[in-house]
């Protein structure tokens, strides 16, 4: 009977790996579908500095799905870093984000500009090329109005080769961010040896430093190591004007998250970014002085 059992639990297994194989093949299916058909677009969010001006925005992909909506990426994630998807998509975000800031600039709104891209295009032979290329499209584009959001949770297998790339980035003149700062496994490693321009924390943290003492203590530490660096210092998942007020008290340069806005369609953020002022100027900014 327990060799039946064991048997059965075999079945079990391999039947689950077939489920989430077959998952994430329909998922780079449906991505692939997007990218031929138009039907990806970016979104962007705003980045407050602590005087709550827009500073900048982050590109975040979607996906237009014919029945479906709007999806997220959550509904394709692994895709993004698949072997034949990671550098056509991560073309089409730098191309499409660069290509928005240029018209935002025409428009008189000059924000530096943040894409998320996979490790997989990151340490891809063709990414410089891809990235001077698209550069050179887009002229109007200064090199450091570009930030590249490297991620921290998905670990870079080839840390010498990150670092090569990264340094060639920065050559060039194009910001680093490490993304989701505190999840991965080496956090400080990533900070020492990937020389970043920007820290983000992860909103993980954010959510639970109200709570949570550690959090609130790993929070500080980021934003105090992030000053003595010279670096900015972003953080995510700004939800309310508790956590807003708190992050700017203990001098987090940046803020990103759903208390200010939630990511938009590029026509609103022009009017967002000259509605903003006004409304934190009057009551959030007297709120963080009077913490
Ligand atoms: P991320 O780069 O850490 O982006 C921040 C995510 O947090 C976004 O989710 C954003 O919508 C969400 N967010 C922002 N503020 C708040 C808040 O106050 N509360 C909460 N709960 N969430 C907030 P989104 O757009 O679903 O993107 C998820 C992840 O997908 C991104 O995390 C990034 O890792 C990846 N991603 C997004 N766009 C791209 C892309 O163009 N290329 C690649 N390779 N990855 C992308
Ligand atoms: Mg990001
Ligand atoms: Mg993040
Ligand atoms: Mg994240």
């Amino acid at each position: 009977a327990a060799k039946d059992a064991g048997r059965d639990q075999f079945h079990l297994h391999t039947l689950a790996l077939d489920e989430a194989v077959q998952a994430e093949s329909e998922m780079r299916v449906m991505l692939q579908q997007a990218l031929n058909d138009d039907r990806l677009i970016l979104h962007y969010q705003p980045i407050v500095s602590s005087t709550g001006n827009i500073m900048g925005v982050e590109a975040l992909i979607r996906l237009q799905h014919p029945e479906q909506g709007l999806l997220p990426p959550a509904a394709f994630f692994s895709a993004l870093d698949h072997p034949r998807l990671a550098r056509p998509i991560g073309r089409f975000v730098l191309e499409t984000a660069l290509r928005q800031g240029e018209a935002w600039r025409r428009e008189g709104l000059v924000l530096r500009i943040s894409v998320n891209i996979s490790a997989r295009h990151l340490l891809d032979a063709r990414f410089l090329d891809d990235l001077r290329e698209i550069l050179a499209n887009h002229p109007d584009i200064s090199q450091n109005q570009l930030e590249i959001e490297v991620t921290e949770s998905a670990p870079l297998i080839d840390m010498a080769g990150a670092q090569v790339l990264l340094g060639a980035c920065h050559r060039m003149g194009v910001r680093v961010a490490l993304d989701d700062f505190g999840t991965g496994n080496a956090s400080l490693t990533y900070l020492q040896q990937l020389h970043p321009q920007s820290i983000k924390i992860d909103q993980s943290f954010v959510r639970d430093m109200i709570n949570d003492p550690k959090d609130l203590a790993i929070v500080a530490a980021v934003i105090t190591a992030s000053r003595m660096l010279g670096l900015d210092v972003i953080a995510e998942g700004v939800e309310t004007a508790e956590h807003a007020a708190l992050l700017t008290k203990m001098g987090c340069s940046h803020l990103q998250g759903y208390y200010f806005s939630k990511p938009l369609p590029p026509e609103a953020i022009h009017a967002w970014s000259t509605r903003l002022r006004p409304i934190l100027q009057v009551g959030d900014v007297s709120t963080f002085m009077a913490i």
